[in-house]
């Protein structure tokens, strides 16, 4: 089991299922060449992919060439089904940094062929994830910065404020097709900026008033 905590009380969440959306900001689908989404485009990550601060990304043997993605996570606190969104704020505990680690090439084959992306997705360390600071914390979710440096060198910079699909949109659209559990998370979506890690490469994400995460790659 994976526990994460809330920074500052004594809560502790089991990490359940892991629900990601696809291109979530315009300009990141634009650089992959995809059209942006009327509806959000969802994919899941087991919890058994989380890895900590400090853990390492392997690559499996598959994939030559692995992508980093940071995103902003929402870690849910109660139950939620057919949440409408404007009570969505009300299932949410707190606030976390994840790198959705995408085996591109193994995803675009996969695409290709129309077939499920699940093995360049949720693989072994797929996603490191922070510990989470309290929802109250976080005044406004979309006005949050998001950065991802490989090695120091910045390579994406982007802000909440551009996701297509808002976090209470997101959860009353999840919440009425899967029922959102405590300890379930939301990714986000990923700004523009997205590349390629090798082994030996050291990743830093950070997100404002949210966390920070330092990840080697092997
Ligand atoms: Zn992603």
């Amino acid at each position: 089991m994976t526990i994460r905590k809330i920074i500052g009380t004594d809560q502790e969440f089991t990490i359940g299922k892991i629900v990601c959306l696809a291109r979530n900001y315009a300009e990141h689908a634009r650089e992959l060449g995809n059209e942006t989404p009327p509806a959000p485009v969802l994919f899941m990550k087991p919890a058994s992919s989380v890895i900590a601060d400090g853990d390492t990304v392997r690559i499996p043997a598959y994939s030559q060439e692995c992508h980093y993605e940071v995103e902003l996570a929402v870690l849910i606190g109660a139950q939620a089904r057919n949440v409408a969104a404007d009570k969505a704020h009300e299932y949410i505990a707190g606030y976390g940094v994840a790198i959705d680690m995408t085996l591109r090439d193994v995803q675009n084959a996969l695409k290709a062929k129309g077939l499920p992306w699940e093995i360049a997705k949720g693989f072994d360390t797929a996603c490191p994830l922070s510990d989470f600071v309290p929802a109250g914390a976080v005044a406004d979710p979309h006005a949050l910065s998001l950065k991802l440096a490989v090695n120091g060198d910045c390579r994406q910079n982007g802000i909440t404020a551009d996701m297509i699909h808002r976090i209470a949109q997101i959860i009353a659209h999840i919440s009425a097709i899967f029922t959102l559990e405590p300890g379930d998370v939301i990714l986000t979506g990923t700004p523009a900026g997205v590349g390629p890690v090798r082994a030996g490469d050291v990743m830093t994400a950070e997100i404002s008033t949210v966390g920070y995460l330092t990840i080697p790659v092997a």
